[in-house]
């Protein structure tokens, strides 16, 4: 073990997430962390521009976040959370209620972002059975992703990812994202299931798994609307746009209709550790209530609102309200708009989308443009080369920065998305 190195001992016994092992490079060791970057083994720094599969906002190895956990950490690491509760996730739960949408006003945790999804469709479900309504179904959009558990897998897109289990996933409806075009047949669509339809289950705004893919708040208004008329409930995935992320600190708030429940997790904690939170009205909260044991919500993990992802979540959330950050959040929205309009006419640029701090671009290509091809590899290995972490979803390369990105820092990652441009 002595002469190998951390990656060959990593290779040896290690299996990795969305990994084909027989031919993947060995994995690059990172030894610290320090604000946008990550440090190497070798002593290499990469800037992190996809913030760790989208979970850190404030940088890495935050002093501030660092110290509230550590401090929690020699007061209480864990309890049970049935018949417990404590202090963190107690004060979590307030600070969260007052800074979200009116509608939010009971808090359930988790440990991840599928599991915050797992809750909210039992949630739904068990809603409508505690009344005793059968309602099979879920309605959600094309190109969705709202995790890799079987019932968050489910309500995800079926493609490639999902293909070995298609016959064990629950039956959806797939829905187009709605634009001024499509949203009465939509709208129809919708109608002519909804007898059968537990929830509908939307990434509000942005899709991210899915390649980024954006949308118009207003027409998610509609179907929002049209749901609630049609006795649906609506499921607001936050997980990955919450916090920050599209600008304003939910994408929820750039709606003017609000869903019955909402998902959080990766950039809960400023992506410092495991934490879910499926939120929901006092309405759905109610249609459990009973003197019948049965209609309790029997669901619970046991790291259920851990406390040191509480501290970890309310040390984040201390920095997040900061009036430097939420100038930060604005600052790279500016400026990535700045590079969206220089780069948009370049031959080599299909499309080019953002909201928020979210920059995606796709790339023209002559072949196949799915998520195998190679033009993927040859740009990771790129941007990898000259210090940058960018992990393309097929021909589409996506920034999503924490939120203490330099404008030096970013304007070294455009020059070298332009160079990339030129080159492949
Ligand atoms: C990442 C993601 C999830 C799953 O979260 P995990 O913590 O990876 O399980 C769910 N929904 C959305 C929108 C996501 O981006």
């Amino acid at each position: 073990m002595a002469n190998k190195s951390l990656a060959e001992r990593d290779q040896d016994l290690i299996w990795h997430p969305y990994t084909q092992m027989q031919n993947a490079p060995l994995p690059i060791p990172i030894v610290r962390g320090e604000g946008i970057f990550l440090i190497a083994e070798d002593g290499k720094k990469y800037i992190d521009a996809i913030s760790s599969w989208w979970v850190n906002i404030h940088g890495h190895a935050h002093p501030y976040i660092a110290k509230k956990v550590s401090e929690q950490l020699s007061t209480l690491e864990h309890v049970i959370f049935a018949g417990f509760t404590h202090p963190g996730a107690i004060e979590l739960a307030e600070r969260l209620i007052s800074i979200l949408p009116a509608s939010q006003q009971k808090v359930f945790y988790s440990d991840n972002g599928s599991t915050a999804v797992e809750v909210a469709l039992k949630m739904c479900f068990q809603y409508w059975s505690n009344q005793g309504k059968e309602k099979p179904k879920v309605l959600a959009f094309n190109n969705s992703y709202h995790g890799d558990t079987f019932g968050a897998m489910a309500v995800s897109a079926r493609s490639a990812f999902t293909k070995p289990f298609e016959k064990l996933l629950f039956e959806v409806e797939f829905l187009d994202l709605p634009d001024s075009n499509n949203l009465n047949k939509l709208k129809s669509q919708i109608s002519a299931s909804a007898s059968e339809v537990s929830a509908f289950i939307f990434e509000p705004l942005v899709q991210g798994a899915g390649g980024m893919q954006m949308y118009e708040a207003e027409y998610l208004d509609e179907l929002i609307k049209h749901c609630k008329n049609n006795g649906i409930l609506t499921i607001a995935d936050e997980v990955m746009t919450g916090f920050g992320r599209t600008g304003k600190l939910f994408a929820s708030d750039h709606l003017s209709e609000k869903a019955d429940l909402m998902c959080f997790s990766k950039g809960l904690t400023g992506g410092t550790m495991a934490l879910g939170v499926t939120t929901c009205t006092s309405i759905i909260y109610e249609a459990f209530l009973s003197d019948n044991k049965l209609k309790t919500l029997f669901h619970g993990h046991s790291f259920t609102a851990n406390p040191i992802a509480c501290a970890a979540a309310l040390a984040s959330m201390d920095i997040l309200l900061e009036s430097e950050t939420l100038k930060n959040i604005q600052r790279i929205t500016a400026s990535h708009q700045v590079f969206n309009k220089r780069i948009s006419m370049h031959p080599k640029v299909k499309c080019i989308r953002q909201t928020g701090t979210i920059l995606a671009l796709e790339w023209e290509t002559s072949g196949e443009t799915s998520y195998f091809n190679n033009l993927r590899d040859n740009l990771y290995n790129f941007f990898l080369g000259h210090g940058i972490i960018l992990r393309p979803l097929g021909n589409i390369i996506y920034i999503m920065p924490p939120y203490c990105i330099t404008n030096e820092q970013l304007d070294y990652i455009y020059k070298k998305i332009e160079e990339a441009l030129e080159r492949f």
